[in-house]
């Protein structure tokens, strides 16, 4: 092994580790089980014949309010990296929404009867959470106080229903918290009012959700790690795909060996003296060699995966849609976002043909998930040809991807769970655990990209830092520099 330092995962945060240790001379040894680098945000190239498409597994818009991170990128992809107005809209009750929404389309779209009781519903719940200070448990709550019932139900209860294949009322309220921060009926409004004036200024102040362009790299998000990837192996380190961790040896207070399977079959027992890893936190427990205490292991059990199940389309015709992204909150609709990679950049397909990926949330024990291609195919395609987005001739090729572990579910006792995880975690001196997957916590690109700048810096000036705060609302994500909070 030729470093100190074992990094298990090259996705986004472990890459992003490896990158600024590198950048101050020091060498790591990654290992990733995929054959590709990049992680969730690993862009694919699809070859037929002499066309070539490519695809994110999910278009991933890159957003933060952090210089460094757009510096960070920048430095990588110089001219690849640009900017792509947001183009999105919502199919609700056969009804085509855009977002972010516009007055009087909705107004149009949805009647003055059901306009009405979307405002009076929303005095309703300002006066029930606002004044008499009901207090919001759930995400259900806190989408209820913010938008009041009739319009949480049109879309945002719907939709979360959808991606996590739970109720609304048993979704913790961290959901809401991270995921719609600072939006409610009054900043939607405020926001269409801004577009109507012409001289106000687009994007700033807004909230997340609500920004109207985005940053996304000329060839796919996974341009940003294949240049990383390109940039360790220059540096000196090692990064071996199709590996991974098979034990993770500890002592109580440090992990004191790991056995890694590499892709020739080969394995070595390797002795870092740290250990950075962004493997599923449940998976990297059962690694650990002594295993954890019953209480743990216990709490690890219930904390739970959603899944996803991508169908992508290559198509004889130019062009589907305008939209990056549509939304289909019905749960009638079996699929629950579509995309197409050319309204992200042109060059993600052949001149003349363009792609359509959609995205179906699942349970390893949903019927969607044991479907092969042509099933899903025939599910879907009733819908495009009805909408008149393309018919079965214009289809070229199918492809069938399923991921396990991709959000980790935020129900009413998962913070309670993974405090005993992590707990128990945090014993282990030389453990630094990170990302999506390694905190079980839901983040974008930019928030794994600074956890992993984040713990090179624990690493080089040996003290900790808080990675929680990282993503968090009221903390110094999205705001400035990196790594001001330390612990
Ligand atoms: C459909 C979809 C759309 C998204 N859209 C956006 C978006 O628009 N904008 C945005 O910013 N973010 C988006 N995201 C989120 C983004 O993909 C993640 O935040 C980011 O990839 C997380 O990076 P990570 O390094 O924390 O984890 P991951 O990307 O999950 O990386 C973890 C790595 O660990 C590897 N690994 C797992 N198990 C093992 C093992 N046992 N041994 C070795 N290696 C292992 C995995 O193969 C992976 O490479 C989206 C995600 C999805 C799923």
């Amino acid at each position: 092994m030729t470093s100190e330092i074992l990094i298990l995962g090259a996705g986004p945060a472990g890459l992003a580790c490896a990158m600024e240790l590198s950048r101050k001379g020091r060498k790591s040894f990654l290992v990733e089980r995929d054959a590709q680098i990049g992680g969730l945000a690993k862009t694919l190239t699809i070859r037929e014949g002499e066309d070539v498409f490519l695809t994110d597994i999910g278009p991933h818009r890159f957003f933060s309010k952090n210089q460094y991170l757009y510096d960070f990128i920048e430095d990588l992809l110089q001219e690849e990296w640009r900017k792509v107005p947001r183009l999105t809209r919502q199919f609700i009750d056969g009804k085509f929404f855009d977002y972010p929404v516009k007055a009087l389309q909705v107004f149009k779209n949805i009647g003055p009867v059901k306009s009405v009781r979307i405002l009076l519903d929303y005095a309703m719940a300002r006066l029930r959470f606002g004044l008499l200070k009901k207090p919001m448990v759930t995400f259900e709550d806190y989408v209820v106080a913010n938008f009041g019932r009739t319009l949480a139900e049109f879309s945002m209860i719907n939709y979360t229903e959808k991606i996590w294949g739970i109720p609304a009322s048993t979704i913790h309220p961290d959901w809401a918290r991270q995921r719609i921060h600072g939006l409610n009926l009054w900043s939607v409004a405020l926001n269409i009012l801004r577009q109507a004036v012409p001289w106000s200024r687009r994007g700033a102040g807004k909230p997340k959700s609500l920004v109207d362009e985005f940053y996304y790299p000329q060839f796919g998000t996974g341009r940003i790690y294949e240049e990383i990837g390109k940039h360790l192996q220059k540096a000196g380190c090692e990064l071996h795909t199709d590996s991974e961790p098979i034990a993770v040896r500890h002592d109580g207070s440090r992990i004191t060996a790991v056995d890694v399977r590499f892709a020739d079959g080969a394995t070595k027992t390797l002795q870092p003296q740290t250990v950075v890893e962004s493997v599923p936190i449940t998976r990297f427990l059962e690694l650990l060699d002594p295993p954890p205490p019953p209480e743990v292991k216990q709490a690890a059990a219930g904390l739970k995966w959603r899944a996803q199940v991508y169908l992508f389309l290559t198509l004889d015709k130019e062009s589907v849609t305008k939209d990056n992204w549509i939304y289909f909150p019905n749960k009638d609709i079996p699929f629950g976002r579509t995309s197409e990679m050319k309204n992200f950049s042109a060059d993600m397909c052949p001149p003349g043909k363009t792609s359509f990926f959609v995205e179906f949330f699942a349970f390893e024990s949903d019927a969607i998930w044991s479907m092969d291609k042509d099933q899903v195919l025939d599910l879907v395609m009733p819908y495009f040809e009805q909408w008149g987005f393309f018919t079965r001739a214009e289809v070229r090729q199918a492809y069938l991807w399923k991921r396990p572990c991709v959000y980790p579910v935020y129900d009413m006792d998962y913070d309670k769970r993974l405090s005993t995880v992590r707990e128990y975690l945090d014993r282990l001196s030389n453990l630094i655990y990170l990302g999506r997957p390694g905190r079980f916590r839901y983040t974008n690109q930019d928030h794994s990209l600074e956890m992993g700048i984040v713990a090179s810096r624990m690493i080089l000036e040996g003290r900790k830092y808080d990675l929680d705060t990282i993503g968090s609302e009221n903390e110094y994500f999205e705001k400035g520099p990196i790594y001001e909070k330390r612990i």
